[in-house]
């Protein structure tokens, strides 16, 4: 068990690198990203999507030269946490540290401040709210680490989420369908082309996580099952295929690509949902010692 002080201090470094954290994912977006732009910019046979795709690099070269935001939303603060069994910190101090963070990043940047009561529509506070910032766990046997990733998430993107409680007639054919149906519907509203994230299986609620859980992976990445890694290629060439293009304008590249986390469900579910990730795919990774140390380029 570390000491009052050592707590504290730990603390301090979760807080210190949440508040890189946000700064850092809306500002500088990660290579993976900026490739698959550039190679989309390269195939889009579209005019006007490939103007919108130079366009769109030109943001990302503008940003880096004044060091400005890539969009003006800001997003809602999402965190994904893997924390290891043996991580001397407990969750409840590192949503704390999060939330201090987020709130710390916001006013000394500042940030726009995006954050309402559902109700009332009245701002809560410096991207804080009740239950604000959303953080995603997962705990890790025999580890004493923390990794933290921060997935601003942009509000053109997030309202284009779709759930479809699906039957297991439907079978991998009716997964398909309400993924393309999902995307075709979406239409430009999230900005495309980005990533088209996909959860299937386990439970309503779950099924929304795992989309969620996909779109924050590096583009192109696959899924360990190759299954489910199949699917993914299929998908992508599908969705890519609807025309869309860049900003619903048309043309050849809809999205960059298509990732899949799954679950195992009840014999009785099928359940699919959609998160989609607009072009400015946002997210920072930051590795945390049990001793305060931060190493900011570990992704996970
Ligand atoms: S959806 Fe993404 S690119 Fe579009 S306005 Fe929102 S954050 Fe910006």
């Amino acid at each position: 068990m570390a000491s009052t002080t050592s707590v504290a201090s730990l603390q301090d470094a979760v807080l210190e690198a949440a508040a890189h954290l946000y700064v850092w994912a809306l500002k500088d977006i990660p290579l993976d990203l900026r490739n698959a732009l550039a190679r989309a910019a390269q195939i889009e046979t579209s005019k006007t999507g490939k103007r919108i795709l130079d366009t769109i690099l030109k943001n990302v070269e503008v940003a880096d030269e004044v060091g400005n935001l890539v969009c003006q939303d800001t997003g809602i603060a999402v965190y994904a946490c893997r924390v290891g069994e043996h991580f001397p910190l407990h969750p409840a101090r590192i949503y704390a540290a999060l939330r201090n963070g987020t709130e710390r990043a916001t006013l000394e940047h500042p940030l726009r401040s995006n954050t309402v009561h559902t109700i009332t529509r009245e701002n809560t506070g410096a991207n804080v709210g009740y239950r604000v910032p959303i953080v995603h766990w997962e705990f890790i046997p025999d580890w004493d680490g923390l990794d933290v990733k921060c997935v601003p998430k942009g509000s053109g993107s997030e309202n284009m989420s779709f759930l479809k409680m699906c039957v297991p007639a439907d079978g991998v054919s009716g997964i398909k369908k309400f993924v393309l149906e999902s995307i075709v519907g979406a239409g430009g509203k999230p900005c495309p082309p980005g990533i088209v994230g996909v959860g299937i299986g386990g439970s309503a609620d779950y099924a929304m996580y795992l989309a969620k859980e996909a779109i924050a992976r590096p583009v192109g990445t696959r899924n360990a099952d190759p299954i489910v890694a199949q699917l993914e290629d299929e998908l992508y060439g599908l969705l890519n295929e609807t025309g869309i293009g860049p900003m619903g304008l048309g043309g050849d590249v809809t999205v960059l690509q298509c990732h899949i986390e799954h679950a195992d469900t009840h014999m009785t579910l099928n359940p699919v949902a959609v998160n989609y990730q607009c072009w400015a795919a946002r997210r920072a990774s930051a590795h945390i010692g049990p001793d305060g140390t931060v190493d900011l380029d570990r992704e996970f």
